[in-house]
């Protein structure tokens, strides 16, 4: 069931100004965007969380025109892109949290060095291709390195992550930067012992069930 524009505009200012709040993005850094109707409601480019307003989200049709008084966040491209590719997401952040943008910054993905990878779809997080900011090279770099994945890394950049609403997506891009940051710590006393391909595979088995059983 799709909210309301009014509630999705509050929706978006909630979950920008929370990933600034939780250090996860900082100044007009990152932006974050939910499925609208055939097309998408995403943050203004270039405002900081603390200057938002429900109003100064922008709406993109899906025919890619924008609709109101901002102009849309220079990555529209890829949260655009994303939806167009995958059915099973309904929202988008990006944040350039610092340990993701560390790793980023080496073009290094995250393996398999902790069984919680798996929170983000498989045995893998990967870091995308590098491409210029708002290119469509990004976009396309993105959701290559998005497939079979609800997050990744952007080449000398940052990251995103995925969910079927902004409760979950946020939730995940928290749990990638705790990833990243472990990963980090790790590196620093040498390469992680990789779980190997057939452990992975019953983890994510695993991960299909966990939690409390879904109510009826
Ligand atoms: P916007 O302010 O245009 O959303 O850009 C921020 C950013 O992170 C670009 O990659
Ligand atoms: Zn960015």
């Amino acid at each position: 069931m799709s909210l309301p524009p009014r509630v999705l505009r509050f929706e978006l200012l909630k979950t920008a100004s929370e990933l600034t709040r939780l250090g996860l993005n900082k100044g007009t850094a990152g932006n974050v965007s939910a499925r609208f109707e055939e097309g998408l409601l995403i943050t203004p480019s270039g405002v900081p969380a603390a200057k938002l307003s429900p109003a100064s989200m922008v709406e993109i049709d899906e025919r890619g025109r924008f609709h109101g008084e901002c102009a849309p966040s220079s990555e529209w491209r890829f949260h655009r892109d994303i939806y167009a590719a995958r059915s099973d997401i309904g929202a988008v952040v990006h944040t350039h949290a610092p340990f993701c943008t560390t790793l980023a910054c080496q073009r290094r993905g995250i393996s398999a060095f902790h069984y919680m990878i798996a929170v983000a779809g498989g045995k893998d997080i990967r870091c995308s291709e590098y491409a210029t900011f708002g290119s469509q090279e990004l976009s396309d770099a993105a959701v290559a390195a998005l497939e079979g994945r609800r997050a990744c890394l952007l080449a000398n950049h940052g990251m995103i992550a995925t969910g079927p609403n902004l409760e979950a997506a946020l939730k995940l891009a928290q749990e990638v930067e705790e990833l990243a940051e472990q990963y980090w710590r790790v590196l620093q006393i040498g390469e992680p012992i990789v779980i190997p391909d057939d452990e992975m595979d019953r983890v994510l088995e695993k991960f299909r069930g966990y939690g409390q059983p879904k109510k009826a």
